[in-house]
């Protein structure tokens, strides 16, 4: 999939067939670690996939979006490091749940801890679930959300929504954060020359949030070139970089088809260039559809029609079209522009019927 994609730092791949259970990774090329979103079928990651993960962000608990939650833990939790994981109001008790089912008597101090957040409306609660003690659940904190982003790093932010789905359901835009780049003109337009300094606020920004220090700038005054401290260099540098739209990603599984969540998924991915999109029914099946809360096929042709991304992906097809799931693709409306990606129906191969098991022994127990 990350060929053809319009970023600069992140790989998507898709873990999941179109009637697997859904897992999208998001690989930071940089620095070969990665975010998961939505944690289904995972018991073929490989370990170092796994363990590349920094942060997990959870839909909802429906088993099929939630039940590789073990994988993760398993492949993780004999190593020093803290997992984040985000999801909707209730997903700490369920990962107390998850941790309660096992016995932790022989931990290490070295072990892993996963930081639970629960994102609500308004607030984001926090939880921390330390290994070396056996994963106990301790509050941390509630804190309020300022804005949409849940979750940040030097190369991508993640911001959220809650929609319904009969539950509390998260729907994600992953942004890639932009590069650095100048506009000239701007540049002329406030009156400054270029030099060593923009070599300088390159660096800071590439190194995260730009200290607080002054930054020395060459300006044109009265036609002589003069040095000038400027104090705010942020607002500097937003004075003069070239506006581009951040390369983005928009996931949305499951939500039913009400004007609510419309409103807030055509909201937040406007201009997303790669929409992830579930499609679990045909539309001839729209009342099974709207009874448990999922997306049709007109749906959806819906939201594409009026989010135009790049490239649109439609996953989470319903296991009961198992003999004719190419059928999505027929009723499936592609505007011009937008690329379709299309899936097989599995990705992995099917698990192994008892005949095609390593037998044990003969048939005959044997005499003693
Ligand atoms: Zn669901």
């Amino acid at each position: 999939m990350s060929t053809l994609m319009p970023f600069r730092t992140i790989e998507p791949s898709f873990f999941s067939g179109l009637l697997d259970d859904p897992v999208l990774l998001l690989n930071v090329r940089p620095t070969g670690r990665g975010i998961l979103i939505d944690c289904g079928q995972v018991n073929h990651l490989a370990k170092r996939v796994m363990k590349s993960v920094d942060a997990l962000f959870v839909t909802h608990a429906h088993m099929d979006h939630f039940m590789g939650i073990d994988s993760v833990i398993r492949h993780n939790h004999v190593s020093p490091r803290t997992l984040e994981l985000f999801g909707p109001p209730g997903i700490a008790d369920k990962m107390s749940a998850k941790f309660s089912g096992y016995d932790w008597n022989l931990t290490e101090q070295y072990w892993c801890s996963f930081r639970v957040h629960e994102v609500h409306r308004d607030t984001t609660a926090t939880f921390l679930f330390p290994g070396p003690e056996g994963f106990p659940r301790r509050f941390v904190g509630e804190f309020p959300r300022r804005d949409k982003i849940i979750y940040r790093n030097d190369y991508l932010h993640v911001e959220a929504d809650l929609c319904d789905h009969k539950i509390p359901v998260l729907v994600f835009k992953i942004t890639e954060r932009p590069s650095f780049l100048v506009d000239e003109d701007r540049i002329e337009t406030a009156g400054l020359v270029r030099g060593p300094w923009l070599r300088q606020l390159k660096k800071r920004f590439c190194q995260g949030n730009p200290p607080a220090e002054p930054l020395k700038v060459l300006r044109l005054r009265n036609g002589k070139v003069e040095e000038e401290m400027v104090q705010d260099v942020e607002t500097l540098y937003e004075s003069i970089r070239k506006k581009r739209t951040p390369a983005s990603i928009g996931y949305v599984s499951d939500i039913g088809f009400t004007e609510e969540n419309l409103e807030k998924v055509v909201s937040l991915f406007q201009g997303v260039g790669l929409f992830v999109c579930e499609c679990s029914f045909l539309t001839g099946d729209r009342d099974k559809a709207r009874v448990s809360s999922h997306l049709c096929a007109s749906d959806v042709n819906f939201l594409v029609d009026r989010l135009r991304p790049a490239f649109f992906l439609p996953m989470h097809l319903s296991k009961s079209y198992i003999h004719n799931c190419e059928r999505i693709y027929d009723e499936l409306v592609i505007p011009h522009g937008v690329t379709l990606l299309k899936l097989p129906k599995y990705l992995t191969p099917r698990p192994l019927l008892t005949h095609e098991a390593g037998r044990l022994g003969g048939c005959r127990p044997s005499r003693g």
